[in-house]
């Protein structure tokens, strides 16, 4: 007599995310299914994602408009594991990050005039969709950026918005070899300005504080180091001739505001770090040697690819402190306490 046998049902398979559940909600390890990509997008086994200041936009609800629950993460380094219809240049097997860039909708004025940055409906992974503090992350083929041989996830991941931002906000400064470029603030986004500063061929002027800081910034490329604690870092600058650019990379609009006057003529403030107050000038010292003051947000991931290899190229290496998956609530905190040397990293096991 025929036994029945009954195939046992098939679970879906499920992965472990670090979501936010509400504004102000605290980090929650859940098991969620594994999504499938939709046409255009592909899925990938995030191996990495890097812990951000901007984490904070979902983390507390600071933008309109987010989805709860919600995953954060822009800076994610990981492999294709599965690609959807229509995407035909990315495979499977294949190493990629996904950045702050996290979508665009080529049909803005500003991406028919490949202004693709400035997209009128960019969207930001991590916040428009769910990112990387999770086993695996969906995201569109225009978000990606293959990540070259030679750089380890841990690495490539904050490179994808620390990196970025510092790189293209310097290449992009009109800084030329040899001209005087401060990086102010030696922390998460300036430990990555000094080094780059430094392969740009720039007479680099660290700003930053205490004396350990100075050790550091030495060792990471910069030709002087400026104790802001001790010294006025605007009349030094002043001695030195003037800066080209400054890269002000911390959090401090009333650090940015006391260093306007160490622009020399045509210098240009760049500003990367961002406090919620305000940066205080007065119009002539703008116009008195034609300064300028410029804002820079990431760059699209043609940017982040060019950032890639050039740290390849260049030995340019975040410094890093990783933490599981698990412990993503004190990855978080740990990134918040500014004690972190310097950028926090959650892995997948
Ligand atoms: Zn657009």
């Amino acid at each position: 007599m025929a036994t029945l046998r009954v195939a046992p049902r098939a679970e879906a398979a499920t992965m472990k995310s670090a979501q936010i559940s509400k504004p102000g909600g605290d980090f929650e390890v859940v098991e969620r299914p594994i999504p499938e990509p939709d046409a255009g997008h592909v899925r990938i086994k995030v191996k990495a994602c890097g812990v951000c200041h901007s984490d904070a936009f979902v983390k507390e609800g600071m933008l309109p408009g987010i989805q709860y629950p919600r995953v954060p993460g822009h800076e994610v380094a990981g492999v294709i594991d599965e690609v959807g219809n229509g995407v035909s240049v990315w495979k499977r097997g294949q190493r990629v990050g996904v950045g702050w860039h996290g979508g665009h909708d080529n049909t803005c004025r500003e991406c028919r005039r490949g202004d693709f940055r400035n997209c009128r409906n960019v969207k930001v992974s991590g916040i428009s969709y769910d990112g990387g503090y999770q086993e695996y992350m969906v995201a569109p083929v225009e978000a990606l950026v293959p990540i070259p041989d030679g750089l380890d996830d841990t690495d490539a991941a904050p490179l994808l918005d620390a990196g970025i931002t510092t790189y293209n906000a310097l290449r992009n400064s009109g800084a030329m070899p040899g001209d005087l470029v401060a990086v102010q603030g030696i922390g998460g986004l300036g430990h990555l300005g000094v080094q780059f500063a430094n392969k740009f061929g720039y007479h680099v002027v660290a700003i930053g504080r205490g004396v350990e800081t100075g050790v550091l910034a030495r060792r990471l490329g910069a030709h002087v180091y400026l104790d802001s604690q001790t010294t006025n870092a605007a009349q030094e600058l002043q001695k030195l001739g003037g800066a080209d650019v400054i890269l002000a990379t911390a959090p401090s609009s009333k650090a940015m505001s006391a260093l306007i006057d160490g622009l020399g003529p045509n210098g240009k403030l760049v500003v990367i770090g961002a406090a919620p107050d305000s940066i205080e000038i007065a119009p002539a010292q703008l116009i008195f040697g034609s300064k300028t003051i410029q804002g820079w947000a990431a760059g699209t991931p043609a940017a982040s690819e060019d950032t890639l290899k050039f740290c390849v190229l260049s030995g340019v290496r975040p410094m890093i402190e990783t933490y599981p998956l698990e412990r993503t609530a004190e990855a978080y905190a740990r990134m918040l306490s500014g004690d972190a040397q310097f950028r926090v990293v959650i892995t997948m096991g």
